[in-house]
């Protein structure tokens, strides 16, 4: 069996640009310092609303294969080598925003059967072998039916895995604490008039912002916030980036995170007030070898 690295961290997203998103300082970071990085992405986003013009032509598959593109520069970007897409690419088909008639196509990932795609992604983490699984809440953050979905196979898989015998010492949702998007929406405000975007979203447009009490680990990314950056050009059908903000297809302003936050909801919390570690107590993690 070939080695593994240490620390192996897993994040399972839903289309090609969350990874940036939420974590893409987390997992320059972690590359970096030589952790295994896997990230796994359930579709393709082809049903995703393309922001510059003259590219405005693609859609369906053609913009899926655009944005598996996209994605491998993205993460040629944050140093990470290991993506995946669910069941291989298209096996699952973006579904759509929540409510639109794209949500009953049986080949989306809405439609998908929990357990069978939870399967799928047991086999990665028998592979890997993570300690760390990275996702989104409940509510998929924002209550997009591909982020609800990811949020409920990577749960899923959480708990096949256990049962196979490749249980993961610590599963993370993505957060936001309410006091630092408040902050920063307020200074947004000032620098509007500076900025390429010409209104504000609004706080409730940020995925998974809960209140300060909830957070129990934080990571600071300013050392590679430049790295985050340029992976989340690198979605150029779905992101335009003018730091410290950016804006997706309906054009309004939002911060661009680069200290990225954690709320641990399985496994044992590390010392200190909050992490700053998503291995932080994980014993194998300093070993040196995977099991
Ligand atoms: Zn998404």
């Amino acid at each position: 069996m070939t080695e593994l690295p240490a620390r192996r961290l897993l994040l399972v997203h839903a289309h090609p640009d969350d990874e940036s998103i939420n974590n893409g300082a987390t997992m320059a970071k972690y590359a970096a310092e030589g952790a295994q990085v896997t990230l796994v992405t359930c579709t393709l986003g082809e049903r995703g609303e393309v922001i510059p013009p003259e590219l405005r032509h693609l859609s369906g598959a053609a913009l899926g294969q655009h944005r598996m593109r996209e994605l491998t520069e993205a993460m040629r970007a944050l140093g990470v080598d290991d993506v995946r897409l669910l069941g291989g690419p298209g096996r699952f088909a973006d579904s759509g925003m929540m409510g639109l008639p794209d949500n009953d196509d049986p080949a989306c990932f809405w439609q998908a059967d929990v357990d069978t795609a939870a399967a799928l992604l047991v086999e990665v983490i028998r592979e890997v072998r993570p300690q760390v699984l990275v996702t989104y809440d409940p509510d998929g953050g924002y209550g997009h039916p591909d982020h609800i979905q990811a949020h409920r196979v990577a749960m899923r898989a959480a708990d096949l895995a256990a049962e196979a015998g490749c249980p993961l010492a610590k599963v993370y949702w993505n957060r936001v604490p309410r006091s630092i998007a408040e902050a920063s929406f307020a200074r947004l405000h000032e620098d509007l008039p500076g900025l390429p975007f010409a209104k504000p979203a609004a706080l409730d447009d940020v995925p998974g912002v809960v209140d300060d009490t909830r957070i129990t680990t934080e990571i600071d990314g300013t050392a590679y916030a430049a790295a985050k950056a340029a992976a989340m050009r690198a979605h150029a059908t779905q992101i335009e980036v003018a730091e410290p903000y950016f804006a997706l297809s309906n054009e309004l302003a939002q911060p661009l995170f680069t200290t990225e936050y954690y709320e641990l909801v399985r496994g044992e919390r590390g010392p200190g007030d909050r992490e700053t570690d998503l291995f932080a107590g994980v014993a194998a993690a300093t070993e040196g070898k995977a099991p």
